[in-house]
């Protein structure tokens, strides 16, 4: 048996433990706070945190909901779509962003997403509108923008609505041919976010948020997300019961707080692995969308030889090295979703890379000697 290095310090692909033992103190006081208040629904923290991310985001609305799977049906509920309406989507993406269009009675109707970017590919969603089309929902995969000029060109064209599902690429930015620059989320008629414990922005449990531009729909979305109601027992709309707890916002004004810096190190780290890993031949590594900042939820490589990831993947496991295949499989070869009659080889590049992609470890805390260590077992696999 061969010898296989050790890592300096042991790798994690998160390590929330260590990052809220930073910021205890901070957290402690959130907690006491909200105990001390009692107000566990509704809570003051709750309309401070929407502010404060709104402002975060250059101005948006912002309405705290659940969890992110939620914030997507409530984003579709608002467009009022009627039944079978077809909505556009990538196969490509977590199962959440197809749940949510499923569970509402629309058609979905997946398209391919690039080899380059792992984002839709915007040629085939052109191709993919129809007289039924009602909805287009992007998504800002592993942290970067989808081409949301074409999109946003697109959608206006032909009159259909854009919902930007931004679970992975909170505080991203993308840049306009004509000079603006808006964040990821605020372009579409409603972006959606997940603050589950592993995103970028994370809360110690489930929670998620919508933004729009639009007051009237930001409106409508707060009283989807309260059983249809502005004023208690008065009901306008069918709804949900969707809301973020008191306790998750308290949390989560103080982790909004040092988001910044988190996305740098992340930023540092991302072109860390660009510099080193650009060199080897038998792997891709993401590829940049100039026009978009990069957020880097996951640093997800392509291997060449697709049929070698997962030797890859239990060498590095071997070496101390957790990975992860994000996704395994496409959504449409998903049993729940054979009622959409998709068959293999239709959607092709979605159906390669679920073979080909790795991410590998990148979170604020992994070090500089952690990271070489993880550079250096690539290096020792592919053989240089
Ligand atoms: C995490 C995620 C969701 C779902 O969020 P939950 O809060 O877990 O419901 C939806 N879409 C994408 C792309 C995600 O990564």
């Amino acid at each position: 048996m061969s010898i296989l290095p050790a890592p300096p310090t042991p790798i994690h692909l998160l390590d929330l433990r260590a990052e809220h033992a930073l910021i205890q103190k901070e957290l402690d006081r959130a907690v006491c706070d909200t105990f001390d208040e009692a107000a566990f629904i509704q809570g003051p923290a709750v309309s401070q945190f929407a502010a404060e991310l709104g402002s975060y985001l250059g101005g948006a609305h912002v309405i705290p909901c659940a969890n992110g799977t939620d914030a997507l049906t409530l984003a579709l509920m608002s467009l009022q779509l009627p039944a079978g309406a077809e909505v556009i989507l990538p196969a490509f993406t977590y199962v959440a962003t197809l749940e949510a269009a499923a569970l509402l009675g629309l058609r979905p109707v997946l398209v391919d997403v690039r080899s380059d970017t792992f984002n839709i590919d915007t040629a085939a969603v052109e191709a993919a509108i129809t007289p039924r089309t009602g909805a287009i929902m992007a998504v800002h995969l592993f942290g970067q923008c989808a081409d949301l000029e074409a999109l946003r060109e697109l959608t206006t064209r032909h009159s259909v609505a854009l919902i930007e599902d931004n679970a992975q690429a909170i505080g991203a930015t993308f840049r306009f041919r004509s000079g603006e620059t808006t964040y990821a989320g605020t372009v579409g008629e409603v972006g959606t976010t997940s603050f589950f414990p592993s995103k970028n922005l994370g809360a110690m449990g489930d929670g998620g948020a919508m933004f729009t531009r639009d007051p009237a729909r930001a409106t409508l979305l707060r009283q989807l997300a309260n059983h249809g109601q502005s004023q208690k027992y008065h009901h306008q709309h069918i709804g949900l019961n969707s809301r973020l707890d008191t306790l998750q916002a308290a949390l989560l004004r103080v982790k909004l707080h040092h988001l910044p810096a988190a996305t740098a190190a992340r930023q540092t780290m991302a072109a860390r692995y660009d510099a080193t890993l650009a060199g080897m031949s038998d792997l891709l590594i993401p590829v940049r969308d100039a026009r978009s900042s990069h957020v880097f939820h996951q640093y997800t490589i392509t291997l060449a030889e697709a049929n070698r990831r997962d030797e890859l993947r239990h060498f590095l496991q071997r070496c101390g090295v957790p990975t992860m295949v994000y996704y395994p499989l496409p959504v449409h070869a998903q049993p729940a979703y054979a009622y959409l009659g998709y068959q293999a080889g239709q959607l092709p590049v979605a159906e390669r890379l679920c073979g080909a992609v790795l991410s590998l470890p990148i979170h604020p805390l992994l070090t500089v000697a952690q990271q070489d260590y993880i550079i250096e077992c690539l290096g020792t696999y592919f053989g240089r």
